[in-house]
């Protein structure tokens, strides 16, 4: 069986030109005592909107790992696939997220629903789960409510894992199950009940991606309530251990937190917390390697500081348009935007200030930020123009995406420091 190494970070990389970026930084992480191996993501929406193929994702990940001699594991995800948008990705995958947060709260069949409450007596009254004081107390109603919500989806994730399993056969690849694109967070008694559908389901599930408490917003830090986060982190860590054991998932079955990259409040949590059930984790950022490569340019000054200031002046004129879709996830205060004059008449370190997520910093901006974040659309109209800027500053843009990825996420996540 194709087995998830304890730590993975995923990583995107929207242009697939930063991969040995990315990769040094793990190399980096291995080198100061901590084992994190690269899984490249990226979703289907990601490829339609860069007008991408999977097999450039495989290809990136294939040369960085023979250019770097990279000995440890290495994996690349369809991410937030569906039975319907799978397919392309069959060949050039062996990590899968199954996304079903969309048929959470449609209703299974009665009679499926009726079957689960029958085969899991256990489910209901006082639960005893290890390291959590106060017992769950569920009762027959509330554990028919959480299956009615949550048994249509994991037999959705079902059927897509059994159609991966068709094509690549069962066992040679990673499955992970995500729930994070909804409306309300999943919490510890629900996603004991989800694992316990997923075992009766036979899905080797070696991640699972629920949505915490709190915003998730993109690029930027954590925003909610950080007592309640840790004490959910904790008891989902709990109720993994203990469906492991009961149910018989597999035994290196883990979180992965859908970050929406840089939640540095969270890190130090998550640090604390993982050791204490010798859990590991799958940390999925997002396309922030993007933002990097915009401060590597704007550090290049010249040509690059030009093309980085002309891609926020556009944005800012297709504000509405580009934000629209993102509105759930990103928090821009158009007060806060410069304008396209004041922007044209930036330094290089103006720009790099206002950008990079460096939260003392003075200029730290994260409402430009944001709006740059969503803004890689406007990069990829540039096509050749864009890659040809990123070659000619390679140097520059890869020392920010191996600092940005090692300094501020693996470390804090994985070394503590
Ligand atoms: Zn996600």
């Amino acid at each position: 069986m194709l087995t998830l190494e304890k730590f993975s970070i995923g990583v995107g990389d929207r242009f697939a030109h930063q991969a040995k970026a990315q990769l040094h930084a793990c190399i980096l992480a291995r080198n100061a005592g901590a084992d994190v191996v690269p899984v490249w993501n990226k979703s289907n929406r990601e490829h339609s909107f860069i007008g991408s193929e999977p097999a450039s994702v495989l290809a990136a990940a294939k040369d960085a790992v023979s250019a770097l001699q990279w000995t440890g594991g290495w994996h690349v995800d369809a991410d937030h696939i569906r039975l319907e948008t799978v397919d392309r990705f069959l060949p050039h995958s062996d990590f899968f997220t199954l996304d079903v947060a969309d048929s959470i709260g449609k209703p299974a069949a009665t009679a499926d629903v009726d079957a689960f409450l029958e085969r899991h007596p256990e489910l209901i009254g006082a639960i005893q789960i290890h390291k959590i004081a106060t017992p769950f107390h569920t009762t027959r109603d509330e554990v028919r409510r959480i299956a009615e919500k949550f048994l249509l989806a994991v037999q959705d994730a079902g059927k897509i894992h059994r159609h991966i399993a068709a094509h690549k056969g069962a066992g040679n690849f990673i499955a992970e199950i995500s729930m994070d694109e909804t409306d309300s967070p999943q919490t510890p008694p629900e996603l004991l009940v989800i694992l316990a559908a997923i075992a009766d389901e036979q899905i080797p599930v070696q991640t699972i991606a629920p949505k915490f408490t709190g915003r998730f917003n993109k690029g930027v830090d954590y925003v909610g309530d950080l007592v309640q986060f840790e004490k959910e982190f904790h008891d989902d860590l709990a109720v993994i251990a203990h469906a492991i054991a009961r149910y018989g998932l597999p035994a290196n079955l883990k979180l992965s937190v859908h970050s929406g990259s840089d939640k540095f409040s969270l890190y130090p949590i998550i640090h604390r917390l993982l050791p204490q059930f010798s859990a590991g984790l799958h940390i999925k950022t997002a396309g922030t390697t993007w933002l990097e490569e915009l401060i590597g340019l704007a550090e290049a000054d010249g040509d690059g500081l030009a093309f980085s200031k002309e891609i926020y002046i556009h944005a800012l004129e297709h504000l509405d348009e580009l934000t629209g879709p993102y509105a759930t996830v990103i928090d821009i205060d158009p007060a806060k935007l410069p304008s396209a004059s004041e922007v044209a008449a930036w330094t290089s370190a103006q720009f790099t200030g206002a950008l990079r997520h460096d939260q003392s910093h003075p200029l730290f901006n994260p409402s430009f930020r944001q709006l740059l974040h969503v803004a890689f659309k406007l990069a990829a109209k540039q096509g050749q123009r864009y890659l040809d800027l990123l070659k000619t500053h390679e140097a520059v843009v890869a020392r920010n995406v191996t600092e940005n990825l090692f300094d501020r996420h693996l470390k804090p996540l994985f070394l503590g420091v």
